[in-house]
């Protein structure tokens, strides 16, 4: 993790590139209409800063879900999801900070057998834990062109449907990104889960999900991409849904909210 200490993080949105100076450098995920520059401007940090000011802290969202979260929060307030299974733990998007507390709890709880994520806004320090956790990083090949520090865990992966490990699927859903991805996750006693990252986004009323190309920005989809997902995510069995912030916790109904959500936009 050390070699990883002095390489620039964007304040805005978490994402570390390899390189130690961010002088005339702007970060291209903030710069992107679907994310933006701070009035303020472009600044940076790095790990070895954000370590000393952030703390990590984990709640357990339900059972085999922890939520992994920067106190106080840091860039756009991302959360990452530690979804607990027998054939393998799965880290669920990242957060930048990392440090050996959150290391140590990981690791008392089985490690990480892979990273996958839902969308370019997660990518933060990813190399750091993969690194850590010596794991692949599971990405949908058509959101390459943001990967913009690629380490050696990093694995594109094709098509719509990706199974990870044992009842849990990565789906490609596209919309917010082309690979926006959710992970749905079976179980035995009870319906299905998924984390959605911002593929879908609950508004606070807990009343509405919201597909759109740009959350910051308030910029939609087409008409025909919502009809699209509408229609794609028809045939995916789930009940609870887990999007990017957290209080975006759906433990009940969310399959019939997100499609009378779609229906509106319709
Ligand atoms: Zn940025
Ligand atoms: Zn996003």
């Amino acid at each position: 993790m050390r070699t990883f200490h002095d390489h620039i993080i964007c304040t805005a949105c978490g994402t570390q590139y390899a390189r130690n100076n961010g002088q005339h450098f702007t970060c291209p995920i903030c710069i992107d209409d679907r994310q933006y520059i701070p009035e303020s401007g472009q600044t940076w940090t790095n790990l070895a800063l954000l370590q000393k000011k952030h703390g990590i802290t984990t709640r357990m969202v339900r059972e085999g879900l922890i939520e992994i979260q920067s106190v106080p929060a840091f860039a756009i307030g991302q959360r990452a999801l530690l979804v607990l299974h027998p054939s393998g733990n799965i880290l669920w998007d990242c957060i930048a900070p990392v440090n050996d507390a959150i290391i140590d709890f990981i690791r008392a709880r089985g490690g990480v057998k892979a990273i996958a994520f839902s969308h370019p806004h997660y990518y933060t320090t990813m190399n750091v834990w993969a690194d850590v956790f010596d794991c692949p990083i599971f990405i949908h090949e058509a959101d390459e062109q943001w990967i913009f520090n690629r380490g050696p865990h990093v694995q594109l992966w094709k098509g719509e449907e990706l199974s990870v490990s044992g009842d849990m699927t990565l789906h490609r859903i596209g919309g917010h990104f082309p690979g926006s991805s959710i992970l749905r996750i079976a179980q035995e006693k009870e319906p299905a889960f998924i984390c959605c990252g911002d593929t879908f986004y609950c508004s606070p009323s807990k009343q509405h999900l919201a597909a759109m190309y740009s959350y910051p920005n308030r910029i939609p989809l087409p008409l025909a991409e919502i009809k699209r997902i509408r229609e794609r995510m028809q045939s995916i069995p789930f009940d609870a849904l887990y999007g990017f912030y957290d209080y975006q916790d759906i433990h009940k109904g969310a399959k019939a909210l997100l499609e009378t959500s779609l229906e509106r936009y319709c």
